[in-house]
Formats: C-alpha cells, structure tokens, sequence
C-alpha cells in the first residue's frame, strides 16, 4: 500500500503563511499511536482562522490544519483502539499544534479519540463536528444548571452558523423554546425548520449593554462574544445562565458585574478543546438521542476538498449556514 496521501499543509512565511494542497507520505505524520484512514472533515470557525491566517490559530510549522475528522483505525499501539475502529476526534489541538484532518492519513494519540457513536456514520459525525460536539457541551451546562424547559426562553446567537444551529436544533428537540438570533433574515425559514419558536434580529443586540435589561431568557447560548454577550447577559433572568462559547463578534465583554451580583446570572465557559474524556463522551450521547438525523442532513452540506480555501474565507465573513462536510480524498 502506498504511504502517499493527500493534503493541505500551512507553512510559515516572512509575512504570514501560505496554505497548499501537497502530496505527503506517514514519515510527515506526527507522534500518536493511532494512525487513521481519514474520510470525513468539516470545515469550523476556527478552521477558518486556520486556513486563512487571520488570526494566529496554527502554533507549528508546517502544519496540516483541520481540528477535527473522522475515519478508520489502520494501526494502533493503543489499548482502547485496533485496526478497523471507526473514530472521530475533536480538538486536543490537532489542526493547531498537531497534524490536522485536512489529510488522508492521520496520526494521533489514541487518548484524544471517541468511538464513532453507534447510529451515526462517519459522515455525520463530521456534520456534528467540533461546532455541533460545542453546542452539546453548551446544552449540557444550561442543563446542568437545571433550567427546565418551563423556565422560559432560551436565546441561541450566531443561530443559523454551526454551533448556533445545532444548539436550536439540540434545545428544541429537548422541549426548550428557543428564539433564534441570526443576522440574516432570510435564514428564519431554516432556522424555523430547526425548531426555533421565533426570530431575533442581530442588530438588536449590537449596542453597548445597560448592566441590567428586561429579564427575557431563562438561558442562553452564545457564539458571538462581545456587545452580543453583553446583552445577552443583561437580559437573562434571575438565577438563569449562558454558555459562552465563540467570539464570532469579539473576543471583549463588555459587560458590568450587575447581573452577576443583582440576579445571581451564571457565564459558563466553554472550552471543547481540552474537555475531558466523559464530558465528550456525554455530548455525544445527547447528539445521538437528541439530534434527529433528518435535522443533523438538513442543516450540513457535503462541500468539495478543493473548496476548502474559499470556504474558510467564507466562514470568517458569516456567509456559511449550517454544517458543512469535506470528503478527504483516499
Ligand atoms: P459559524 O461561522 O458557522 O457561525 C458563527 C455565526 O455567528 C455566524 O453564522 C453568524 O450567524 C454569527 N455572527 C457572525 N458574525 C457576527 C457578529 N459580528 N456579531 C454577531 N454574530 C455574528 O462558526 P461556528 O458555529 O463554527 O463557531 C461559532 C463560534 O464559536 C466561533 O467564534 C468559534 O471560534 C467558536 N467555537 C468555540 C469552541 C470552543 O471550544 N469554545 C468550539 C467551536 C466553536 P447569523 O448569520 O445567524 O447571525
């Protein structure tokens, strides 16, 4: 069997980095004791960042991109792991500070790899992704906090993007209510289809925060980061809570400590990356009981290897709706 495949690979620059498709072969994988046929990848915000350099995402060079992908196992000095496991990784810096799954071929440690969770193919594992596997972890820590569907509203941001549709398609399947914050009207039929009850418009939310607004949500999740949050925040009821998660605003909150300290208002951080193994392990039984297949196809789109470059410029400008999947070419 040849031990050529194909990839993107990002190499360092005097003025950046510059992203190519390239041949490559196993002695340019990294360490791990699991190596990977990769057949499905996504195409994420960070991968975005990634594959256009816009912000410093990739921490070694040269470096295949893509934080995350899923495919099958062809050897493995790992326990938990033999040749022709289906797996899926998430995070755990591949795609950053390890070879990514922009590549037909992977090597990583076996620690940072699930089973492929029964009922999904690979390719819809990759539909989930890093963004859809986030908002499982946002659900979580809204219900975590115990914030029942009779509470009252949840707000999603960013609602028709990756996380922002699979955290309305997740919540409404769980009976919550959820208002769907988009920036793009014309997504509100899709964002219906997904279960929101009702339409929020972006604008709405990009004024400077007042520390405390009408109580309108009994949660929230939040992909967006700065005024966003901060209004988010200041309209959440008593005792309620938000996940943030992105920073597809802004990395700033300017927020006060009011809701904090006036309505006991809790802010969840959400870190995908270095989520332990049973948080992960969780979220995806939540996808795979409370994701129905029909709305996982009906939010993803199956997109070209070649398109990738175009498309992380694309995700970058909040011009890509939903999922996308990439088939790795073998
Ligand atoms: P997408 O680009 O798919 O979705 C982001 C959405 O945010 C857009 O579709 C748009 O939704 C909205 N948006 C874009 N620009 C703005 C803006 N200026 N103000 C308010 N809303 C805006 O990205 P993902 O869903 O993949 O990721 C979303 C965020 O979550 C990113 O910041 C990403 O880095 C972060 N993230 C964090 C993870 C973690 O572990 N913490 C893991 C995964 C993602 P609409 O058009 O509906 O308004």
């Amino acid at each position: 069997m040849s031990d050529s495949f194909i990839a993107y690979q990002v190499t360092k620059t005097d003025d950046g980095q510059s992203l190519a498709k390239t041949n490559l072969t196993d002695s340019d994988l990294m360490d791990g004791d699991v190596t990977i046929d990769v057949e499905w990848s996504t195409l994420n915000y960070k991968d975005g960042l990634a594959l256009t350099g816009a912000s410093p995402v990739i921490r070694q060079f040269p470096l295949i991109p893509g934080i995350d992908f899923s495919g099958t196992v062809t050897s493995s000095d790992h326990a938990n792991f033999r040749s022709g496991d289906q797996v899926v990784l998430n995070g755990f810096g591949v795609g950053e500070a390890h070879n990514g799954g922009y590549a037909g071929r992977a090597r990583v440690s076996g620690d940072w790899l699930v089973k492929l969770p029964a009922g999904l193919t690979t390719r819809d594992a990759m539909a989930v992704g890093t963004a859809g596997y986030t908002a499982a972890l946002c659900v979580m820590a809204l219900q975590d906090h115990g914030i029942k569907p009779a509470d009252g509203k949840i707000l999603v941001t960013g609602a028709a993007g990756g996380v922002g549709s699979v955290a309305t398609a997740l919540l409404s399947n769980l009976g919550y209510e959820v208002v769907a914050v988009t920036g793009r009207p014309e997504q509100a039929d899709f964002l219906k289809s997904l279960g929101a009850s009702d339409i929020a418009a972006r604008g709405d939310f990009a004024d400077k925060a007042r520390p405390l607004a009408k109580e309108l949500w009994a949660g929230a999740v939040d992909v967006a980061g700065g005024n966003t949050l901060a209004n988010v925040i200041s309209q959440i009821q008593r005792h309620g809570a938000v996940s943030a998660c992105g920073l597809a605003e802004s990395m700033s909150l300017p927020t006060s400590v009011a809701p904090f300290i006036l309505r006991g208002v809790t802010l969840y951080g959400i870190d995908s990356v270095m989520a332990p193994m049973a948080q992960r392990e969780r979220a995806w039984e939540l996808i795979v009981k409370h994701l129905p297949l029909d709305l996982l196809h009906s939010l993803t789109e199956e997109v070209g290897f070649d398109e990738l470059p175009d498309l992380g410029k694309k995700i970058l400008e909040g011009q890509v709706r939903g999922r996308l999947v990439v088939k790795i070419p073998s």
